[in-house]
């Protein structure tokens, strides 16, 4: 009897119609967990190098996590994958909200669709059932509607993931929707569902995942929650939240911080605040500190979008808005909320409360500190079903190609593209949500739009091999572990795998000696000025943070959950840290081979010159940094054990994690 996993997967034939399990071995979920990890084995194995990644060929998944359905917090997170139409790159996203666990109980680890659909359907599994029903009057609705739809017609215990109209249009920076507003946004793997003519998934299933020894994970679960619900310093914690919002406080912070000048902060700041305001909550303290990029990653935050403006996109600016907060599944930090904006050009009855990525992408790097046209602009994206950190890129290049004449209100139908006009931000993103007018070129991410425009304007078009950077920036004087993650990862130009875990956590960052960031299962392995060892450890853990199906946010809050406990527990296993690891980085070497095997080489990957410094701002937190990127990435190469001019991982890296398959792709 299977452990902590269901033990099979689900193919679904989309040509033929055809539905079928497939059991997987009890191997594989050690070799790979589940998550990206089973789910990149599955699909390395199915899909032929050099498919259209909008053919019937590619093969999209969906996958739950390892510890979905133990119990253990923040357990929530699916994810989808496949060949990314925005990079041609191995693709994936994941997701909060509900879906994960409808997977499991559906009694998969995950759902795998191939070939193209004559006409629109979605899957429904109700219960025992399977079919592929027809969807031809849901298509052409929105997100929320659909699942509204589908949950009217099944009931509340159904759950649904489901394309909007962006996905339907094979927009290449469109996503997968759940819970109306919760996006898998990233690699544009919502045009691949639109491309196999795939509407939503709706999952009513009724099994449960065995666990291996429940009274174990039951009390692990609960001494971790005794010490997740106490606050040490609550007080001291709220002032010091306040105070990052006011732009001369948060740089004295930062600069006594940084210089060991202070007492130590508690690690449960952030708790608070991602309690108290989300994601929102640092909204204001990034533009100040140089982490949010301003003006399409030309401004400097306190002289082009001074604390006055920025205090009006943050904190309790966004949560006035507030009508509710929520979790995700079995989260005990609910840093969700929905909101509700009675009066103005923009009122709306209720939408989810936008975070970070999306105030930042359209408040400071457009310059715009209307927070009620921001809510709109998140409330159409994700009804559209197109990620919000590719669109705001997309439009912060448009914004600045108006300003040098590459476009022109011809192509605008008459909106003045303007730094801080929300009016016609909020036009523009309506014409991408609806791929209207110059919305068809937007609608394909900021790099196909570029191309399209020309005339010099790709130099400013911010992303890596097409896929939009997002709202940190590597040019800061601890971010050369960052930009080597934008340019090196598997699925290039996405902060999740090495922001967190590297930054933050670096050995050789003062404040960290202060903040009691350290108790992070990376404790002491992370530095920025030579990053290799402590970048493969800190990204490679994302991998198994994927794989295990948890939030990352689980990591940042000051008390350590006990994965290696938990996973144990759950599966019966008897694996320490450093075997973990070991699998995430099998993880993350086949997630990499998977571009190798499509002939890409990910030296080549890069970010724009802004980006990388070149030339170095002039002013600000970041000014004069020069962050040596490409020596960081041979570093990063070098400990992962790839080759350091065509970044393919060596024969003695494969066999040593034991991946033959890979070998025998590469190395024909
Ligand atoms: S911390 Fe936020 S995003 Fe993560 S699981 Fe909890 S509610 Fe969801």
């Amino acid at each position: 009897m299977p452990f902590g996993y269901m033990g099979k997967i689900l193919w679904v034939d989309l040509t033929t119609g055809s539905i079928q399990e497939e059991e997987i071995q009890d191997n594989l979920y050690k070799k790979f967990l589940t998550g990206y990890g089973l789910g990149a084995k599955i699909i390395f194995d199915k899909l032929q190098p050099g498919v259209d990644s909008l053919s019937p060929d590619n093969v999209f998944g969906m996958m739950s996590g390892l510890l979905t359905g133990s119990g253990a917090f923040f357990s929530g997170r699916w994810m989808i994958m496949g060949k990314s139409p925005l990079t041609n790159t191995w693709g994936d996203a994941n997701c909060g909200g509900y879906f994960a666990p409808a997977i499991k109980s559906a009694g998969y680890d995950g759902i795998f669709f191939v070939g193209k659909s004559q006409k629109p359907v979605f899957l429904l599994i109700d219960g025992d059932k399977k079919e592929l029903i027809d969807a031809t009057d849901l298509w052409g609705k929105d997100s929320n509607d659909t699942i509204d739809d589908l949950t009217n017609r099944y009931g509340a215990h159904f759950k649904t993931a489901c394309i909007g109209p962006g996905g339907e249009k094979m927009a290449r920076i469109s996503g997968v929707v759940t819970d109306k507003g919760r996006l898998a946004a990233r690699s544009g793997l919502g045009a691949v569902m639109g491309s196999k003519n795939l509407k939503a998934v709706c999952l009513g299933g009724n099994k449960n995942v065995n666990i291996f020894d429940q009274q174990t994970i039951s009390k692990l679960v609960e001494d971790f929650a005794q010490q997740f619900y106490t606050y040490k310093h609550p007080l001291k914690d709220k002032a010091l939240n306040e105070a990052t919002n006011v732009p001369i406080l948060s740089g004295v912070i930062r600069f006594l911080s940084e210089n060991e000048m202070m007492p130590p902060i508690s690690g449960e700041i952030e708790k608070y605040a991602m309690k108290t305001w989300g994601t929102s909550g640092t909204v204001a303290y990034s533009a100040n500190n140089g982490d949010s990029p301003v003006k399409n990653w030309k401004g400097v935050g306190y002289i082009d979008f001074p604390g006055r403006l920025t205090r009006e996109i943050s904190n309790d600016s966004v949560t006035k808005f507030e009508t509710d907060k929520y979790g995700c599944y079995n989260c005990p930090l609910c840093c969700g909320g929905k909101v509700a904006v009675k009066e103005g050009a923009y009122p709306i009855s209720e939408t989810h409360k936008p975070e970070y990525e999306t105030i930042c992408g359209f408040g400071t790097m457009l310059l715009c500190n209307d927070m009620p046209s921001i809510i709109k602009i998140n409330d159409l994206l994700n009804r559209a079903g197109i990620d919000t950190i590719s669109c705001a890129d997309t439009v912060a290049w448009a914004f600045e190609a108006y300003e040098n004449k590459v476009i022109t209100s011809a192509d605008t139908e008459g909106l003045k593209l303007t730094w801080g006009n929300e009016e016609a931000v909020v036009k523009l993103v309506e014409k991408i949500a609806n791929g209207e007018g110059i919305g068809k070129y937007l609608m394909n991410g900021v790099k196909i739009a570029s191309e399209h425009f020309g005339k010099g304007s790709e130099a400013y078009a911010m992303h890596v091999r097409g896929q939009e950077l997002p709202m940190h920036d590597p040019r800061n004087p601890d971010g050369t572990s960052l930009g080597v993650g934008y340019e090196a990862e598997p699925t290039p130009g996405r902060h999740t795998s090495t922001l967190d875990c590297c930054d933050l956590y670096r050995q050789d960052r003062p404040s960290n000696k202060l903040t009691g960031k350290n108790l992070h299962p990376m404790k002491n392995k992370c530095k920025d000025s030579d990053p290799g060892d402590s970048l493969r450890d800190a990204s490679c853990f994302m991998d198994l943070v994927n794989g295990l199906g948890l939030c990352a946010f689980a990591f940042d809050e000051g008390v350590t959950p006990p994965i290696v406990e938990w996973t144990n527990a759950m599966t019966g296993w008897n694996l320490n840290f450093e075997e973990y690891l070991h699998i995430a980085r099998r993880i993350k070497t086949l997630r990499h081979s998977f571009n190798i095997r499509e002939g890409l080489d990910p030296m080549e990957f890069k970010m724009p010159n802004r980006a990388r410094g070149i030339p170095p701002l002039e002013k600000g937190p970041n000014a004069k940094i020069k962050n040596d990127f490409d020596k960081g990435k041979i570093s990063y190469f070098n400990a992962m054990g790839y080759d350091l001019k065509t970044g393919k991982p060596l024969v003695e890296t494969l066999d040593m994690l034991d991946l033959p398959e890979v070998k025998k792709a590469l190395y024909k």
